[in-house]
């Protein structure tokens, strides 16, 4: 029998926030609830359209929309929704499935005022870490001021930071980014008008800063948000994604990584945005070759210029470069022994999940922070260091991916991956914290439906 209750699931039109809260909403329905996941129609760049359990809606959109450029249209999305999804609520009900809660990405917190004009629950999903959250309301809150001046700060439940650990739009002495850093703070400008706050990720991950941000507001770990089949192997037919924006290479990929000795590949991305400015990705190709060892890289497509002439023949013996990967196979095979990543948060829980050990070379946004974690708090990893040009040098990359994959501190770090990829089941499983979060939140539909 369908449940009556129904949720509308929102996330921001990125890969990075579509992938968690897609999975969310496939665990939502496996638990008896019927999930839309509401977006953009950008159905030109969808390469998968598969969402499984997933019921997914487009907003009609009209021909100017259409004809904006697809940076315009995520920074109109906000506007978008503002105007449409009122009457996508009404619509709906008409049909027969009125809607009882909205679940919207946390960079979305005007929906949660429709949610409340239209008499429905509202629940933010955050895509990112707690401790990244903490940071990013600690600066809305004015506890951290910026300009960030004293080279470390200490915010409560975190480890001491230094200025280059806090997400880069914190640690920008300029504010470059005025507009990023206004969208990532004005998160918790209603925050504790939300029914429900969520977060990506688990209880035995990020403790202390839950501990310290639950006495705020009542936030609930459901994560990490990653296919059942790569977890607690739960859910039939949850083996990927879906909803991909990218085509992954994957026989090309799986059948080279069956052609290798386990754990002896690198596995290199950097995430479905970052641009790599052209001098830093010759020194980590010619990083690669010197470190000897057999390496999978992701570059997309629009990066693909940006390789020096002749690596890919050059290294044809060691390596495959691919537009795209199914990331998840990819980083369960047994050929690969380490992930040199940009540390975007899916990445990160993604390589715990599956216990694969880390070199971190993160960039931007929350990376840092996340990067921070991976090598001094959880111990799976160890990061590049930049020379004083901000460059990540070949001999960098040949040092970290060796002592990953080769050193006396890989090994203890493979031990903690291991740790890690059993406490990330744990939490997810049944009776684990963050399935009895989800199974609290869908009683409580359930009873409030009634
Ligand atoms: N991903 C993938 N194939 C690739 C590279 C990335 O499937 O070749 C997926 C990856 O599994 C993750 C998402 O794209 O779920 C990227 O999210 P993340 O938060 O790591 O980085 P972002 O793209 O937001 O910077």
């Amino acid at each position: 029998m369908e449940s009556k209750v129904h949720v509308l699931v929102i996330p921001y039109p990125v890969q990075g926030h579509i992938n968690p809260m897609l999975q969310f909403s496939k665990r939502l329905v496996s638990k008896g609830v019927k999930v839309t996941l509401l977006t953009i129609s950008f159905e030109e760049c969808l390469r998968d359209k598969h969402a499984g359990s997933v019921a997914v809606q487009t907003i009609a959109d009209d021909q100017q929309e259409k004809n904006r450029s697809m940076e315009d249209r995520l920074i109109n999305f906000p506007d978008l929704l503002s105007q449409k999804l009122p009457e996508i609520i009404v619509k709906q009900r008409n049909h027969g499935y009125p809607v009882s809660c909205l679940v919207y990405d946390a960079l979305l917190p005007r929906v949660l005022e429709i949610a409340k004009q239209q008499g429905l629950l509202g629940a933010s999903f955050s895509t990112q870490s707690c401790a990244v959250g903490t940071i990013y309301s600690s600066v809305y809150e004015g506890k951290l001021r910026m300009p960030v001046e004293a080279p470390s700060v200490l915010l409560p439940g975190l480890p001491p930071l230094f200025v280059c650990d806090l997400p880069s739009f914190v640690s920008d002495l300029e504010n470059n980014y005025p507009d990023a850093l206004e969208l990532l703070t004005g998160q918790f400008s209603n925050v504790e008008k939300a029914d429900w706050i969520f977060f990506n990720t688990f209880n035995s991950l990020e403790k202390q800063v839950m501990n310290w941000m639950a006495r705020k507001w009542p936030i609930k770990p459901v994560g990490p948000t990653i296919p059942s089949m790569f977890l607690d192997k739960r859910l039939e037919d949850d083996r990927d994604y879906g909803l991909s924006l990218f085509k992954p290479n994957s026989d090309a990929c799986l059948k080279w990584l069956d052609s290798k000795r386990p754990s002896s590949v690198v596995y290199i991305s950097f995430g479905s945005l970052l641009a790599l400015r052209e001098d830093q990705v010759a020194e980590l190709a010619w990083g690669l070759k010197r470190s000897n060892t057999c390496f999978l890289w992701v570059v997309r497509e629009s990066e693909i210029k940006k390789l020096p002439n002749n690596f890919v023949e050059e290294t044809i013996e060691m390596g495959l470069v691919v537009t795209w990967s199914p990331q998840l196979e990819v980083l369960a095979h047994k050929s690969v022994g380490c992930f040199l990543t940009h540390c975007g948060w899916n990445s990160i829980l993604e390589a715990l999940s599956l216990g694969v050990p880390m070199v971190a070379m993160p960039q931007w946004s929350d990376q840092p922070t996340n990067a921070k974690f991976v090598t001094d708090v959880w111990q799976v990893g160890v990061k590049v260091k930049a020379d004083e040009y901000g460059i990540v040098t070949k001999e960098e990359i040949e040092r970290c991916v060796r002592e990953v994959m080769e050193g006396e501190k890989g090994n203890e770090i493979r031990k903690n991956s291991e740790k890690w990829k059993k406490l990330a089941c744990m939490a997810v499983d049944e009776g684990g914290k963050s399935d009895k979060n989800i199974e609290e939140f869908v009683t409580k539909l359930v009873c409030s439906s009634n």
